[in-house]
């Protein structure tokens, strides 16, 4: 007799992403599917981490982060994203950004209240409204630029709307939302008194236009959560520190939760991170150039075998489309070009509401070692042969 699991989970599955990236290692290729960052942290970030370590950072902190991580937070926030917070009350520490969005969904919303999100989406986002019950009203981001129709986002708020979710610089789209649209989103959000959450995790990365926090805008600041991390800023996915922003009340809430769940995010990275933190922009200017070769590299490489690619004004993604007839779909795409020169990425039906509209689309991360993603390229331009001469 099989023990009934939860209904919560019941649709739930691990996403094709670590299916490929399982075949891809097996087959010793060149994984462009997943976001981590393959590139090494700052010495100092690592320095101060191990510190922490021989000076015995070792117990629970408090449930909000270190006193001096949330200073070193609150400083960032006033520099860089120009939002005034004050480290005691509006900061919260948690198990990545991840970890923030969730503590924050959790303080918000109730099943079956509904939450706007943008299409295409960062799965996790949408997976995770949906295992809380809690209903997403898409609204289209249109290529090539991924604005929206001001119109349809004005037709998504229902009586049982209770937040608007936005992610700036977007994965997979690499969108970077406009001022404009940042006060259109904030004077709707006020107009029908409903939360704004932001992930903004990408937030260093943008090639064309500064990033804009619409929590820096005074008619937002009330009703917004950014939330953030270390993740990609410092190439450390794996130590899980990311931290929520917003207004006392809601923070309470969420340093409440993030203790139920999860205690404190890991004691001697948060040192490792606070170091980091104070970081010269200098760092930073070196991680966009960065970034922005290898965003020409693979996009070049992309055109020349005949994808179109929407070139991303700001994150570590691009969507890519090929031309129809070439695979039956994005699945099939991606499981060709997987077997045939060993590189993984993702089919971009996955990032939609509606399937169908990614159905001739793949994501590329190029968030690798230039030696990798030059790899890859050679081996993607192997297919275009292929593809073009029919072997
Ligand atoms: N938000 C977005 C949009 C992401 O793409 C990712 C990771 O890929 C995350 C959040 C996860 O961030 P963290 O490692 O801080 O939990």
């Amino acid at each position: 007799m099989t023990v009934p699991f939860a209904d919560r989970v019941k649709n739930i599955r691990q996403s094709d992403i670590r299916r490929f990236s399982a075949i891809c290692a097996a087959m010793n290729g060149v994984n462009l599917s997943q976001g981590v960052c393959d590139q090494p942290a700052p010495d100092e970030v690592k320095a101060a981490a191990k510190q922490a370590i021989d000076d015995d950072h070792a117990i629970y902190t408090n449930l909000r982060g270190t006193a001096e991580l949330r200073q070193a937070i609150a400083a960032k926030m006033r520099r860089f994203n120009k939002i005034e917070c004050d480290p005691e009350t509006e900061v919260a520490v948690n198990v990545g950004s991840a970890g923030s969005f969730a503590c924050g969904v959790l303080s918000t919303l109730n099943p079956g209240d509904e939450c706007i999100v943008f299409s295409p989406f960062y799965s996790y986002h949408v997976n995770l409204l949906k295992l809380l019950g809690i209903e997403c009203r898409f609204v289209d981001l249109q290529p090539p630029d991924w604005s929206y129709a001001s119109d349809a986002l004005k037709a998504a708020f229902t009586d049982r709307t209770r937040m608007i979710l936005i992610n700036t610089p977007g994965n997979p789209t690499g969108k970077v939302y406009t001022e404009a649209e940042l006060r259109e989103i904030a004077a709707l959000a006020n107009e029908h008194n409903v939360w704004i959450v932001t992930d903004e995790i990408y937030e260093y990365i943008t090639y064309d236009r500064p990033h804009v926090s619409i929590g820096s805008l005074p008619e937002a600041r009330e009703r917004t959560l950014t939330v953030t991390g270390a993740s990609k800023t410092f190439a450390v996915t794996g130590w899980r520190i990311g931290y929520a922003v917003g207004p006392a009340e809601l923070i309470d809430r969420i340093a409440v939760v993030n203790d139920l769940f999860y205690i404190c995010a890991p004691a001697p990275l948060q040192y490792g991170i606070q170091a980091g933190l104070n970081l010269p922009d200098s760092y930073y200017e070196n991680m966009c150039a960065d970034y922005r070769a290898k965003r020409e590299l693979i996009v070049d490489t992309l055109r020349g075998i005949g994808f179109a690619p929407y070139v991303p004004a700001g994150s570590y993604y691009l969507l890519a489309e090929f031309e129809e007839g070439r695979w039956a779909n994005a699945t099939e795409a991606t499981e060709s070009i997987l077997h045939e020169v060993g590189v993984a990425t993702v089919p971009g039906s996955a990032f939609y509401r509606n399937p169908a509209d990614g159905a001739r689309q793949l994501r590329f991360c190029y968030a690798k070692q230039m030696k990798d993603l030059e790899d890859a390229c050679r081996r993607l331009k192997k297919l275009g042969v292929r593809q073009a001469t029919g072997r």
